[in-house]
């Protein structure tokens, strides 16, 4: 009887240890794997091209300024939108 209590207590350490060391391994891996993504090549030069088109400049029609496209106040005429760096500029151009 005592030989199955301590067959069954080191069969659930057995098991404990198992999962431990499966969690460990997964967790490793995950980590492993978000590394080996991140920083590849492709994700790299496709976080670079997309950033100067978020930074892109376009010109201001009236004083020919180029301002940054986030910066830029918009409008849009005849269905182009118009980049102007100021409000005035985009006063002057309505006019
Ligand atoms: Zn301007």
């Amino acid at each position: 009887m005592f030989q199955l209590i301590r067959t069954l207590i080191l069969l659930l350490i057995v098991v404990l240890v198992i999962r431990r060391i499966a969690k460990i391994g997964l967790s490793l891996w995950a980590g492993f794997a978000a590394a080996k993504t991140r920083p590849s090549a492709s994700s790299e030069q496709a976080d670079i091209g997309s950033q100067p088109n978020a930074m892109s400049l376009v010109l201001d029609p009236v004083c020919g300024t180029y301002v940054g496209i986030d910066a830029s106040l918009k409008r849009i005429v005849n269905g182009k939108v118009i980049h102007f760096c100021s409000p005035e500029c985009r006063d002057q151009y309505a006019a």
